[in-house]
């Protein structure tokens, strides 16, 4: 697998992409192939909606819509200044979709520890797929807390950058599914590594945004559960990815499968950018 070496993460995502694209397209081979190819198809669950602002019943048109579509799941966002508010959403959503939905929450962080305990008891009885990011992500104690007293699974990973933060969240028990992030962890490599190590420890991969990239790297391997449906490079690109009864199908063609609609990308370009690779000091 082409791969490059370096310690900071920082520069590897704009280089390393390109380049496993190439390292696949040379062996005539979709990515996701090229990485394993454990699963010809991932579900997928949407995040187009299930923001804080909206009504009860915005949340549960919406979720009834995404049903409706064929999704597998969909996203709310919980974190009402009370816990009573988010219980209602989330009990009113769960009612409409009944029982074969999914229903994945995120609090973005935004619990300490108490009342993280608390609004976890609160939904214990509504089923959640899981609960996401309910505190600071730096705070791995906290989440191991949170673990040990609920049994909604706990989701973290995209406010993670290095493969050794989920390595501490993994070996300290501190959550119950990953989600790292392929353009904020450095890349694909790194973004394998973490999959990989999580599968170790008998742990699903739930990555963060850009399904683009991310329905490939979940078709890899073994673990990936669910890829997030969040449409937003479509301004740029010209090819879509497959979602049909509730699964994400990654290109079979070689390479990322992603094209760039070049044209529309040079309109919004505003500098020229080179990124080159500096040499190593000892
Ligand atoms: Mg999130």
């Amino acid at each position: 697998m082409p791969r490059l070496s370096g310690r900071s993460p920082a520069w590897r995502w704009p280089a390393w992409t390109p380049r496993c694209g190439t390292g696949a397209r040379s062996q005539n081979l979709p990515l996701w192939q090229l990485l394993g190819g454990a699963q010809s198809r991932v579900p997928v669950y949407t995040t187009e909606g299930g923001w804080l602002h909206l009504s009860t019943e915005e949340l549960v048109a919406q979720t009834l819509a995404a049903k409706e579509q064929g999704f597998r799941g969909a996203k709310i966002k919980v974190g009402r200044p009370h816990v009573s508010e988010d219980v209602a959403r989330l009990s009113a959503v769960r009612a409409a979709v009944g029982a074969n939905f999914d229903i994945m929450t995120d609090a973005n962080q935004g619990f300490n520890r108490p009342e993280a305990l608390r609004r976890a008891a609160a939904f214990e009885s509504l089923d959640l797929a899981w609960l996401e990011e309910p505190l600071p992500a730096e705070d791995v104690s906290g989440h191991r807390q949170l673990r040990n007293h609920t049994a909604i699974p706990v989701a973290v990973g995209e406010s993670m950058y290095h493969l050794n933060q989920f390595r501490e969240y993994l070996e300290q028990g501190a959550c119950s599914i990953v989600q790292p992030d392929v353009a904020r962890i450095g890349g694909i490599t790194p973004w394998i590594k973490v999959a990989h190590l999580a599968e170790s420890f008998d742990v699903p991969v739930c990555p963060h945004f850009l399904m683009e990239l991310h329905v490939s790297l979940c078709a890899g391997v073994p673990n990936a559960t669910w890829v997030e449906y969040i449409p937003q490079l479509d301004d740029i690109t010209t090819s879509r990815i497959r979602v049909e009864g509730g699964y994400a199908f990654p290109p079979d063609t070689p390479g990322l499968g992603i094209e760039w609609d070049w044209p529309v990308i040079a309109k919004r370009q505003i500098a020229d950018v080179t990124i080159q690779q500096t040499k190593q000091t000892t």
